[in-house]
């Protein structure tokens, strides 16, 4: 990128925004890499349009870009993505958070607001990643016990941070699925388990298959086998009164579907589409 003499941000934003042009991305990137990296919003952007932008700031920003044309994930760049309204911590050990994951987990609040108020429940996010979803229940439903347990160490570290930052009491479990919490059980479970079938490697975006955590994304047995796994011992993990909220693969529902109904054969369990109309919640109430 050329050195401009007098750099304003506003300027070198927009030179950001050819640079990508340039490299085939998208040029809203451009802002947005500079605002998360700050921790500004959009008006304290505009507040800082004119002035001079310093050297070290400058040469982050020009690092951030070239990183981003290399393919890797802004929220892996700057290491924030944004959560049901909350900012979260992610790196290289943790998922990045998606937004089906966040309809998840507005579906499972609606249906405890109305199911049981304001009611302190226990609650479980298994394989919490980043913590995304237990953050977010604790968050908003506070008089709530949350637990969340990962295999990942690091995942851990880094959902602990989160939950640090944001003042929630989470209790973070090391294990793998239910193992940490065999012998108690829970009124919600919620999990967004990998799901990704090792076959469908072609069809993924190469940004996802080279830097989130693979450990993180695929499951064998075509994605089914940490469901199939988790059929037999959430049972006796869920108090019978209890809900278990999963996020699934599109093609997987009619499959789950009707494994989950021979696992809670006394339960109404269901299947629900995504904003895109795809199969992405397994439902059991
Ligand atoms: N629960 C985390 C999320 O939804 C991590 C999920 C995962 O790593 N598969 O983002």
């Amino acid at each position: 990128m050329e050195i401009l003499r007098k750099r304003t941000y506003q300027q070198t934003v927009q030179q950001g925004a050819r640079y990508l042009e340039l490299n085939n991305k998208h040029t809203y990137v451009a802002e947005r890499l500079l605002l998360d990296r700050l921790d500004w919003n959009k008006t304290d952007f505009i507040k800082h349009l004119n002035q001079e932008m310093p050297e070290d700031i400058f040469l982050q920003y020009l690092d951030d870009l070239n990183q981003f044309i290399e393919g890797k994930p802004v929220q892996y760049i700057v290491g924030k993505e944004w959560f049901y309204g909350l900012p979260l911590k992610v790196n290289s050990d943790t998922l990045i958070p998606r937004s089906e994951t966040e309809e998840l987990v507005q579906i499972a609040l609606t249906h405890l607001n109305k199911k049981v108020g304001t009611q302190p429940l226990k609650t479980l996010d298994i394989g919490t990643g980043s913590g995304a979803i237990a953050i977010t229940m604790k968050h908003e439903r506070n008089q709530d016990s949350v637990t969340a347990t990962d295999i990942s160490e690091k995942a851990l570290r880094v959902a602990e941070e989160n939950a640090r930052n944001h003042q929630l009491d989470i209790r973070f479990l090391q294990g793998d699925l239910l193992e940490p919490v065999s012998l108690e059980t829970f009124d919600c479970i919620i999990s967004n388990p990998p799901y990704i079938s090792y076959s469908e490697t072609e069809l993924m975006d190469e940004s996802v298959l080279e830097y989130e955590p693979h450990s993180a994304l695929f499951a064998g047995n075509e994605g089914m086998s940490l469901y199939e796994r988790l059929a037999y011992s959430l049972p006796f993990s869920l108090k019978t009164d209890g809900c278990l909220f999963m996020e699934i693969g599109f093609q997987q529902g009619e499959k789950l579907l009707e494994l989950y109904k021979k696992a809670f054969p006394d339960k109404e369990v269901l299947i629900q589409q995504d904003i895109n109309g795809l199969d992405r919640m397994l439902i059991v109430k």
